[in-house]
Order: structure tokens, then sequence, then C-alpha cells
């Protein structure tokens, strides 16, 4: 992959030369062809979906049902009906939780998360498993911050339901065994669901080999607008599924007491949905399927295991997770100094990290640490970028001593 070819394509980092961004796993950046999307569709393509009889209209609704498509195509889910659209990872599983898991788990029913969950995956469980007197119970992490197997083979069993899991932790960067981790829930007929918002912009996932019950992602992580999200479902659990939502365009007909819903996935996404987003999605697979995730895993590993060897040498800088790096996400303190004061000492010097618990206070407890620095990258960042954090910590070391 061509560096510096590829920034090219992301105007936001061509009108900021200088400054470096960092915090990926927050949000990406977005490319040019999907801002062109965005206001090809406004100006030429902006009609409501599934509804009039029009043509531009109707155009409007082939091309957004072909981004589903392309979702289908990215994951490579076999049923077209398993594809629903959200504004993100955080209503994918929360619709899953209150929709799905309310009306099917009992009494000392078990749901396993694990303890470097994002609250967006365990808040919506912890609040079900109190609502259905179920149980919560986590699976451990090892030393080095990977995920421990032998945990995961203790916690789930045969009162377990669910597995609810990262694929990639957002504060880590490990990558845990979701094959392995499957296979364990399946053995127990427990169904799983993957919280895939750091992985999908990362690495490839592939539903027809994993075979998780679900799936949740988030667009604006991997280059789409902001409130666009996608919850994959296994068809006949979507079947069993209550709409969260009620409202026009998921119904059959409607009378004065009762109404009839339409099939999925229609049921399940009331309201007009977000269209520029479902376009801007779709313009974003087009552009990472460019690259190939495969390149982009690759560079975003290399890249992590970069900055993690720098940071390592710094005397007095602690990087947490595993020596040998899996994706572009490093987690880091420095001695004496306070992540906050860290970042604004970045922000001043035109870097950006993240400073705080990540939204993962369960694991920054578990760590040992009220809060952590955070370098997220992705392919359009580089080793240059990387030397520059490198630079700027040394000076702030000599700075605040
Ligand atoms: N899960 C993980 C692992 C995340 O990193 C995030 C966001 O940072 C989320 C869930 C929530 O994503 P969103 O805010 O897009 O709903």
């Amino acid at each position: 992959m061509d560096n510096q070819k590829i920034r090219v394509d992301f105007p936001m980092l061509i009108k900021h030369p200088d400054f470096i961004y960092f915090d990926n796993a927050a949000t990406t950046q977005k490319p040019k062809s999907v801002i062109d999307a965005l206001t090809n569709y406004y100006e030429n393509d902006n009609f409501n979906v599934h509804r009039s009889v029009y043509s531009a209209a109707e155009r409007t609704t082939q091309i957004f049902e072909a981004c589903r498509e392309k979702v289908i195509q990215f994951i490579n889910a076999k049923e077209n009906k398993s594809i629903i659209f959200t504004a993100g990872t955080t209503q994918s599983i929360n619709q899953v939780a209150n929709g799905y898991y309310k009306y099917n788990l009992k009494k000392d029913d078990e749901i396993v998360v694990s303890i470097a969950e994002h609250h967006s995956n365990l808040l919506p469980w912890q609040n079900i498993a109190k609502q259905n007197g179920s149980k919560l119970k986590y699976i451990d992490i090892n030393e080095d911050g990977t995920l421990n197997l032998e945990s995961a083979k203790k916690v789930i069993n045969t009162k377990t339901k669910l597995l609810a899991i990262t694929a990639v932790s957002n504060v880590l960067g490990t990558i845990n065994n979701l094959k392995a981790l499957i296979n364990i829930a399946h053995q127990k007929n427990v169904d799983v669901l993957i919280d895939a918002a750091q992985a999908a912009p990362e690495i490839k996932i592939d539903i027809q080999e994993l075979k998780p019950e679900w799936m949740a992602f988030s667009g604006h992580k991997m280059l789409a607008p902001t409130g666009i999200g996608i919850l994959y479902g296994r068809k006949d659990l979507l079947e069993k599924m209550h709409p969260t939502q009620l409202g026009g365009e998921m119904i059959e007909h409607v009378d004065k007491n009762n109404f009839k819903t339409k099939d999925i996935p229609y049921r399940l996404e009331a309201g007009t949905p977000n269209i520029e987003g479902v376009i801007g999605l779709s313009t974003a697979i087009d552009y990472l399927q460019s690259l190939g995730m495969n390149n982009i895993e690759k560079y975003c590993k290399a890249l992590g295991q970069y900055l993690y060897d720098q940071l390592t040498k710094i005397d007095g800088v602690t990087v947490y997770g595993p020596e040998k790096r899996q994706t572009g996400i490093v987690s880091f303190s420095i001695d004496n100094i306070h992540p906050h004061d860290a970042a604004t000492y970045l922000d001043f010097n035109n870097i950006a990290v993240r400073a705080g618990q990540h939204c993962a206070e369960p694991l920054t407890n578990k760590l040992g640490v009220n809060a952590t620095l955070r370098a997220s990258m992705y392919f359009y960042n580089n080793k240059d970028e990387c030397d520059k954090l490198i630079h700027k910590i040394i000076e702030m070391r000599s700075f605040f001593n």
C-alpha cells in the first residue's frame, strides 16, 4: 500500500498536513469518494425509499438495497435478509438485548462477556440480566492482555445462553480468537454476538466461516458517515426478534387496534432510514475493498508494532497489551504524567490521541490504572507520524520532570 498516495484520498489529511490524527478507534476520516457520494446523493438521488412509485424514488430504493447487498458481501453473509441498518454498534447491540434476549432469557440463565468489553457491549447485558434475573459472567484476560481461553471454557456452561464478545479490544488492540470462542460456545448451544466495531475496519470477518448468531459494527469507524451501523443476525433469530421501534414502513397493514408487520429486514427498520449513511457505507466498503482487507490488516498491525517497539524503548513508558501487536491500537501511560495532561501537551503539538478509560472501565480497573493514553492508527497513518509522537513524548518527559 502506497501511504502517500492513499493520503491524497483524504481531504482532512491534505487540508491539515501538520495534524497527526491518532484517534481512529473513535472515528475514522472519510475519503473523498465517500464525501462525493453524499454530495451526489443530495444533488441527484434525495428521495425517500421503499414507498413512492415515481421512478426517481424507485431508483433511490434500488441504490439503497444494492448497498445492503454490498454489506452482505463484505461480511460474506449468506442470507440477504440478515442485514439490519441501525445507527451504529451501540444501537445494534441494544436491539439484540431488548428485542430478543429480553424475551428469551429466564431467571438464572447466564450471559457471558469479557472483562475487556466496551460499555456498549456491557451495559445492555447488565440491564437485561437485572431485568430478567439472569447472571452476567466474565471471561478474564491473561497477564499480557490477551483473552484467557481457559477462563472462557470455565465460564461458559450449560446455563449460558449468550456469549457477547468483542472481536478487537478498543483499548489493548488485541484480536480475540473468535473461531475458538465460537467453537466453545456452540458446543454448549450458546449463542454468540460479536462486537465488531473495531474489527470491521481492520480485519476480514467471514460470517459463513465463523457462524456467529449476531454481529454488530459501526460505519463511522470504517470510513463511512456517523449514524449508520449494521446488525447482522441469523435469519431465524431475526424473525423472532421483537421490533424495538414501531412506526412507518415496517408494516403490512394497520387497523384501529392492531398492525401486522412486514417480513425482515423491514420490520426491524421502522421509519425513514439513514439513506445517505447507507450510501456512504457502501462507498466506504468499495474503498476498503480496493485496498484489500488483508493489506489493511497487515499494514495496521505492522504500524502498531512499530509504535509499540519505539514506545517501549522510552524510560517510564508502560504499554498495555501483548508484545506481539495485532492491530494499530496502542494504549500506554507515562510515569508521573496524567494521561489528560499528556494528551493536552500532544494536542498543543498538533497530535490527537485519546486519554481516559475509552468506555471500558472494568478493563482499566483490571489493568490497575485510572486512565491511559491511546494512539489508534489506521492505514493512512505512517511511521513518520509515529516518530513525531515518540519525539514529543521524550520532550514531554523532560518538560514535566
Ligand atoms: N464496541 C467497541 C469495541 C467500540 O470500540 C465502540 C466504539 O468505540 C463501540 C462498541 C460503540 O460504537 P458506536 O459508538 O459507534 O456505537
